[in-house]
């Protein structure tokens, strides 16, 4: 049996990525550090508690296509899973449409006339594109590709422009395909008729952890702490300094003042633009510039606390109106009955914004007026004295923005750290891909299995790209071999 010294690991970023790799070393039996800036670990993926409400950073709906993932996530969490039943809505005219669209509703909705142009025009993009192919680059490219000009307009663009802060003819297309993967009109269709499930978007139960989607973290640190493992919070890496084709250490802006920490491996999950602006020495100014060029959306998540239940039958609705200030609102005793007091329930907001903008810099106090009277005027669902209080969390890098030659500056960037043979980058913002959290979490698990293994046998790039394309893996027992080699298991 081979017992390799497996090499120490500093990992930068404590959301579930970067936990994934530090739960994994944990279990080969390595001592880790885990780098954290914010209070508390869980990033984009957290469950703040207020007082007895507790309520998640936006809606956390698990589902993967990897059995691999998805039984490593059952094992983490074992009783904790419960399966919710999906209801999603979009809003908009003063009316509910399901989402994923379901074509009867859709079409009612929308009126005959429009139901009539939707089709046509959805024949009409599908024959332009078999008569003049052309290669398709924005997101409104997409869109109309997928469900034709009327359904696009109707159901897509509003929405997509109130999420981005832009024109969708500003945003690349490759967002559109991680967003309705598989998902056009004829899936609809075919949904419609013969209530095939096939498309992840159309899944319409998911599990979740009944103490809210914080706990996949809370369970990896648990693991870690008990295995000796180091999670240092208010942790900020601020330099990352390098030589001889390797990282040598980081330096991370805390409490105390600043402290460095050496290791023989890293891996990183902050934003991919920030870890090339703390390398030491500089990278040339070219690289730079493109670092610079990486940009992200931010968010404002406003909590209600209000003394009902069960106000919308829904999980989440999308929000389409621009005179409305929230873009998405989910219920969180749709989700679990858990997470609030009997009796009560928490409604959480989402506002997109960029950091420091009008937005961003209100005050908790205003925010939460504004959502308030909105959310009471517009849906007439519940009223003023019902409401017991509200929390503002803000949200910066919530959405890599995929600029269109966003790809190309992406690559370079991912060309340049290649240099540095200890390095792996994992994660959603680390990699600048719109990961879920099982792609983050599979992310994790192959940079960690990387070093256990001692080579680069797990290629973190593949994770989330059209799996339709890849060849089906083989990974289901690998994990289990791996720890046996080393003696762990
Ligand atoms: C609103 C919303 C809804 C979502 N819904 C779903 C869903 O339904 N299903 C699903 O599967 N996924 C969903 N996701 C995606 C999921 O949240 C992410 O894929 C996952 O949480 C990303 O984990 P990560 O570790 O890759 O990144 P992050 O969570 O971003 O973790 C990176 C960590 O690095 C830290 N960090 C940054 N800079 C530094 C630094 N300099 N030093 C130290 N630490 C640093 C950050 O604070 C953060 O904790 C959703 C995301 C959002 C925003």
């Amino acid at each position: 049996m081979n017992k390799r010294k497996i090499p120490q690991t500093v990992i930068l970023g404590g959301g579930l990525a970067g936990l994934a790799s530090a739960y994994e070393l944990s279990r080969a039996g390595k001592k880790v550090t885990v780098l954290e800036k914010w209070e508390d670990v869980g990033g984009l993926a957290r469950t703040i508690k207020v007082g007895r409400f507790a309520f998640d950073t936006g809606p956390h709906r698990w589902y993967t296509k990897s059995n691999m993932v998805n039984g490593w996530m059952l094992k983490l969490l074992g009783k904790e899973v419960i399966n919710v039943p999906r209801l999603t809505r979009i809003y908009f005219d003063k009316k509910f449409f399901f989402y994923p669209i379901k074509l009867k509703n859709a079409m009612m909705g929308i009126g005959l006339i429009k139901a009539f142009r939707a089709v046509t025009d959805y024949i009409i993009a599908r024959l332009k594109s078999r008569l003049f192919p052309s290669v398709l680059h924005t997101m409104e490219d997409g869109y109309i590709s997928q469900f034709g000009k009327t359904l696009y307009e109707t159901f897509f663009k509003r929405y997509s422009e109130k999420l981005w802060g832009t024109n969708c003819r500003n945003i690349s297309i490759d967002w559109v395909g991680q967003r309705t993967r598989g998902l056009n009109f004829l899936t609809i269709l075919k949904e419609s008729v013969f209530k095939s499930k096939s498309v992840v978007s159309l899944v319409d139960e998911f599990s979740y952890p009944d103490r809210g989607v914080g706990r996949i973290a809370d369970k990896m640190v648990d693991f870690v702490k008990k295995s000796k493992g180091e999670i240092k919070l208010e942790s900020e890496v601020v330099t990352v300094n390098c030589g001889g084709g390797k990282i040598v250490s980081v330096v991370a802006r805390e409490k105390g003042g600043e402290k460095v920490y050496k290791a023989e491996e890293f891996i990183s999950s902050i934003p991919l633009n920030s870890l090339v602006e703390s390398l030491k020495p500089s990278p040339p100014a070219a690289i730079l510039k493109t670092a610079a060029k990486l940009k992200y959306r931010d968010e404002l998540q406003v909590a209600l606390f209000i003394k009902k239940t069960h106000i919308t039958p829904d999980t989440w609705i999308y929000v389409h109106p621009k005179e409305i200030p929230f873009m998405r609102v989910m219920e969180m005793d749709n989700w679990s009955s858990r997470l609030s007091p009997a009796g009560t329930t928490t409604m959480v907001f989402e506002v997109a914004c960029n950091e420091g903008d009008r937005v961003w810099k209100m005050k908790d106090e205003q925010v939460i007026n504004m959502i308030a009277d909105s959310f009471i005027s517009e849906f007439n669902l519940i009223k003023k004295e019902d409401l017991i209080g509200g929390h503002v969390h803000r949200v910066p890098k919530e959405y890599p923005v995929y600029h269109l030659d966003y790809k190309e500056d992406v690559q370079i960037l991912k060309d340049y750290l290649r240099q540095f043979s200890n390095l792996q980058i994992i994660g959603r913002n680390g990699t600048f891909r719109y990961n879920n959290m099982d792609h983050s979490i599979e992310m994790g698990l192959y940079a960690a299995w990387n070093i256990i293994k001692g080579e680069r046998k797990w290629d973190v790039d593949s994770v989330n790209i059209e799996r339709e394309y890849l060849e089906e893996k083989k990974i289901e027992t690998v994990e289990d071999e791996l720890l046996e080699e080393n003696g762990r298991k």
